[in-house]
């Protein structure tokens, strides 16, 4: 069980309230991926809610993959999408696939067209569409729609024999074409597509229709309550026909909830889709995507992404979340696990003229100053350094607390220096400073007499390490990408999303990380190593910064 306290919400107080009636002995859950594409944090939302329920009641929760477009699909997906489910921290016990059940989805179609309650229809996709009616008019029947039982099954089992081509016919279930509820006007349960599966290979020409799929799937696996996204409830009634007007060995309740919405990104498969294939991310788990490969190689941590979903909660209301949520929750994990350590992005080099060349003091550093429990690291202090060309001002502000010409400050667990040299290049650029280290300061011992406000981070020159390092930023600089109807979303990117800077110098714990490992790079972020980061090839990807920079833009 990962929940410390087990959260509350509407669909658990109905799975209470079934237990305590003795409907149920044993809940079961399932989440059903279309192996499509790559999972997002929407889906985490999903899973979240599945695996947790099967985990706090000890139940049973199948991840199931909806499998029956066999023209979208691909074995990639299912694997990927295993590796993110697992990745979350769930485990299962069985993977089913839809195309498990085909076998007994086609005899729950054959029932239903004995009982007379599917037809084979031959009108034209267009042609259904038309006869469909709309919200305000009733729809029509289908000249086909009187065929007779024998007809019908005849025709299925052409259609199953690969007689046809695609389009010709399809199957559909005999409700009714007046409906208020537009799903139940005869929907297409069956269609044909000469398609090669990436699990039945050539055995099936024809293809069951998604809500004809899912709810009878539920039906055979025995699950108990079917956790589905808001747009799913119109489908309820056509889910409960199905279950009512076949021999499914049980009947799952349907609950919606509502899916997760974020500001400051897109979520559907098909904008990520786009995303990717226009370039403008590296990948399906580019770290700026909000797919949980994206998240996983950004840095996030199982946990954290987990506490965003429970803190986001489980209701019918639909809504978007601050994009600042998601970090924070990141935030507030490595607040407290995450080592502290010191890199310098942006360096400028530093001399401490009387400090002796050749010379270097071995400094003991806590890994996490408020926890001694986390131990210490080496680092080392010598009369070259580097610091962070943002702590240096040529001509500062009475409040910068930094250093400028003349001033002093203090070096984090080392000493005081004192800025009395500025060097440029021929074009005025401040390439070095020179310093002045007061040895009366060192190790943290308090300045006799003065009164040093600033301690900035530093590493050795002669002991740090290079590496790229990767400021990520939000995808999107506008907090709804899709706000303008007539505007392509993309229009939308932040062109700022993405910050590469290839000289920043480590402290030399940082040339080969933990595994797993994400740090504090002290007043500057949390940051990971990247999956291509390497011995020689040192690349870190900033998962969040310190404090929400975003809070003060949104006002
Ligand atoms: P997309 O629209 O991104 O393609 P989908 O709903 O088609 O997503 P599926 O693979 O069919 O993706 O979804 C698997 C499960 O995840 C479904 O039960 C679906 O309701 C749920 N799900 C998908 N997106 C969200 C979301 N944003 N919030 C909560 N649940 C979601
Ligand atoms: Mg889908």
């Amino acid at each position: 069980m990962l929940a410390t306290t087990k959260p509350t919400n509407f669909i658990r107080q109905i799975i209470d309230q079934d237990l305590s009636a003795g409907k149920h002995d044993v809940i079961v859950t399932r989440f059903p991926p279309e192996p499509n594409g790559y999972l997002h944090i929407g889906h985490a939302k999903s899973i979240w809610l599945n695996f947790g329920i099967a985990d706090d009641y000890n139940g049973k929760c199948t991840l199931r993959f909806d499998d029956t477009n066999p023209v979208k699909e691909q074995a990639e997906f299912v694997t990927a999408i295993e590796q993110d489910v697992r990745w979350l921290g769930y485990q299962w016990e069985r993977t089913a696939h839809a195309s498990d059940y085909f076998d007994q989805l086609h005899g729950f179609a054959v029932e239903l067209i004995e009982k007379g309650l599917a037809y084979v229809d031959s009108l034209t996709a267009e042609k259904i569409r038309e006869y469909r009616g709309t919200l305000t008019e009733p729809g029509k029947d289908s000249p086909y729609r009187s065929r007779s039982s024998d007809e019908n099954r005849e025709m299925f089992a052409k259609m199953r024999a690969g007689e046809f081509a695609d389009g010709e016919h399809v199957l559909r279930a005999k409700i009714d074409m007046a409906s208020p509820n537009i799903n139940l006007r005869d929907p297409v349960i069956y269609r044909i597509r000469h398609h090669h599966h990436q699990r039945t290979d050539n055995a099936w020409c024809i293809y069951p229709m998604y809500d004809f799929t899912h709810g009878l799937s539920d039906a055979i696996e025995g699950v108990t309550h079917s956790l589905c996204t808001l747009e799913f409830e119109d489908h309820r009634a056509l889910y409960d026909w199905l279950l009512d007007n076949t021999s499914a060995p049980c009947h799952p309740q349907q609950i919606e909830f509502s899916r997760l919405n974020l500001n400051y990104t897109v979520m559907s498969k098909r904008m990520l889709t786009q995303l990717v294939e226009n370039g403008n991310v590296q990948g399906w788990d580019d770290p700026r995507m909000p797919t949980i490969c994206g998240l996983r190689r950004r840095g996030f941590t199982p946990a954290s992404v987990r506490n965003f979903i429970a803190t986001v909660g489980i209701t019918k209301r639909d809504n978007v979340i601050e994009m600042g949520v998601l970090e924070n929750s990141i935030r507030e994990d490595l607040e407290l696990i995450a080592p502290r350590v010191m890199a310098v992005l942006r360096p400028l080099k530093v001399v401490i003229e009387n400090y002796p060349e050749g010379e270097y003091e071995q400094i003991e550093a806590p890994n996490y100053p408020r926890d001694a429990s986390m131990g210490t690291r080496t680092i080392t202090l010598g009369r070259e350094i580097y610091i962070e060309q943002d702590d240096f001002m040529e001509h500062p502000p009475d409040k910068f607390f930094r250093l400028g010409p003349g001033r002093e400050v203090r070096l984090r667990y080392g000493f005081v220096i004192r800025c009395t040299e500025v060097i440029k290049n021929q074009s005025g650029e401040v390439m070095e400073l020179r310093c002045q280290y007061d040895p009366d300061t060192r190790r943290g011992r308090p300045p006799e007499g003065r009164k040093v406000k600033g301690i900035i981070h530093w590493v050795s020159a002669n002991h740090c390490v290079e590496a790229e390092v990767r400021l990520y930023d939000r995808l999107f600089s506008e907090a709804n990408p899709q706000a303008d109807k007539g505007r392509d979303f993309k229009q939308a990117l932040n062109p700022g999303s993405l910050n590469i800077l290839s000289h920043s110098k480590l402290e030399a714990s940082l040339a080969s990380p933990e595994p797993d490992a994400r740090y504090q790079f002290e007043r500057l972020g949390y940051f990971y190593a990247d999956k291509n980061s390497g011995a020689g090839n040192l690349i870190y990807n900033r998962i969040v910064t310190l404090r929400d920079t975003w809070a003060r833009i949104a006002g």
